[in-house]
């Protein structure tokens, strides 16, 4: 049942002794960065004093922005030709977040992805369907290596092509997909509208549900439809992508693998460390990693940390399933989305008055995303025709901006609701 028995299970002392070996080959490592040499000599800090998780506080937290800024190679530790691959974020917000891996890189996230398949029960003898897309994104070169190396039946089908997706269902009967939560939820629906049945004309045992949080409910929900066992998988790319975290067949919060990571969970205020049970933000710093060290990264992502052991046997601690951001993006479909990025093109646009909003629902099992605009009165009440091809322009270039087509739909000048204060953009419907 586990796929490294000794470092799965490995008593904590000595996963503390792994941590703060690890630790300080990769503070070593970080100081062949640029941005990190900079900082440690801005802030004093001697990178010989940095031997234990604890003595991290001594370090600044390192941001998204920090990635963004350190474009191309500032956060680069190995000479280039030793690169083999990169990954980024999803979403299109400005310049993408690069993470650079070396071979090694990759063999040890494909070891840890194969450890948490192998968690959940994937095997040599499955048929494993990986929904999610392939390219920049993690979640599909990320995973399929991990199944690969189990020796699964890996079929690289990407996301998307519902027709595509049910048919090899079907006829490969696949015991295992890897699929995002709201498509899983889609998904179902065509199904049945092909007059098919997910339980009884298909082979599923498990589901990987990743990239996008979702509730205790909604994996019952798709665990019913489906008639399978979901696990909840979390990744982000700049900590590799899946195999960040993820869920033992207890089902009961999931494990970080600390031998890959130093796992903070801090008030996002405050910035202070959280006791385990009190939601905050989730803060990484990478022990196992060659090409691109990151030390003490702020996620955004609030979860709270499980500290009594696991009926599993695993000693590496839990964290609950993500429960919110401490920014303001949003996942639509798996895609990552900030308002100010709708907001720059709406303001771009000269008919276009002030007030706008996001709402987003959940339709049947389908979620939608609607852009109400307020127009300007000249335009509004002008020649409907005209505000026909607004209306077109305004989506065109949000589906430029975002990568998905919300709705959009334009609205009389003064009609939107306002707020006093923090005026709020997003309306999530969503049940999560
Ligand atoms: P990306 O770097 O594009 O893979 O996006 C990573 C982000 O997706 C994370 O920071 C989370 O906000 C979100 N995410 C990924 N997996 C999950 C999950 N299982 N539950 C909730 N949010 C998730
Ligand atoms: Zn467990």
């Amino acid at each position: 049942m586990y796929w490294e028995k000794d470092l799965e299970t490995l008593p904590r002392e000595e996963l503390y002794e792994l941590q703060k070996q690890r630790l300080q080959k990769t503070i070593q490592n970080a100081m062949r960065t640029p941005f990190y040499r900079r900082l440690f000599t801005r802030e004093g800090i001697n990178p010989e004093k940095i031997k234990t998780p604890e003595d991290l506080r001594y370090i600044p937290f390192t941001t998204k922005e920090d990635l963004r800024q350190g474009f191309p190679f500032d956060f680069l530790a190995v000479p280039l030709e030793e690169i083999v691959r990169l990954h980024s974020s999803s979403g299109t917000t400005g310049t993408p977040t690069v993470i650079y891996h070396t071979k090694d890189d990759l063999d040890r996230w494909t070891n840890q992805v194969a450890r948490c398949l192998y968690m959940v029960g994937v095997r040599k003898n499955d048929i494993f369907q990986n929904m999610m897309s392939y390219g920049l994104f993690t979640g599909g070169l990320g995973m399929h290596y991990g199944a690969e190396r189990i020796g699964a039946l890996t079929i690289p089908i990407g996301a998307g092509n519902s027709k595509r997706q049910i048919w090899f269902l079907k006829h490969f009967k696949s015991t295992v997909i890897h699929i995002i939560p709201s498509y899983a939820l889609l998904l179902s629906t065509i199904i049945r509208g092909e007059g098919l049945d997910p339980r009884r004309d298909f082979n599923l045992r498990i589901i990987l549900l990743g990239a996008e949080p979702h509730s205790e409910e909604t994996r019952r929900r798709i665990e019913d439809i489906y008639g399978a066992k979901a696990y909840n998988s979390y990744g982000l790319s700049e900590m590799n992508g899946p195999g960040g975290a993820f869920e033992c067949l207890y089902q009961n919060g999931m494990h970080i693998w600390e031998d890959y990571y130093i796992v903070e969970i801090v008030n996002p205020d405050t910035l202070e460390p959280c006791p385990p049970g009190e939601p905050g933000e989730i803060v990484l710093t990478t022990i196992f990693r060659d090409a691109t060290p990151i030390l003490r990264y702020r996620t955004r992502d609030v979860a709270a940390l499980i500290d009594e052991p696991c009926p599993c046997g695993r000693t590496h601690r839990r964290i609950t399933r993500i429960q919110g951001r401490t920014d303001d993006m949003f996942i639509f479909r798996g895609v990552n989305i900030f308002p100010m990025q709708v907001e720059k093109v709406l303001m771009n646009i000269p008919e276009v008055g002030t007030n706008y909003r996001i709402v987003l629902e959940r339709k049947e099992y389908e979620d939608t995303m609607r852009v109400e605009v307020e127009i300007k009165p000249e335009f509004f009440f002008g020649d409907l025709q005209k505000l026909e091809r607004l209306r077109e322009r305004i989506a065109d270039e949000l589906r430029a901006e975002i990568l998905v087509t919300p709705e959009v739909v334009l609205v009389e000048p003064g009609s939107l609701p306002t707020q006093e204060g923090k005026a709020q953009r997003v309306f999530d419907f969503r049940r999560l």
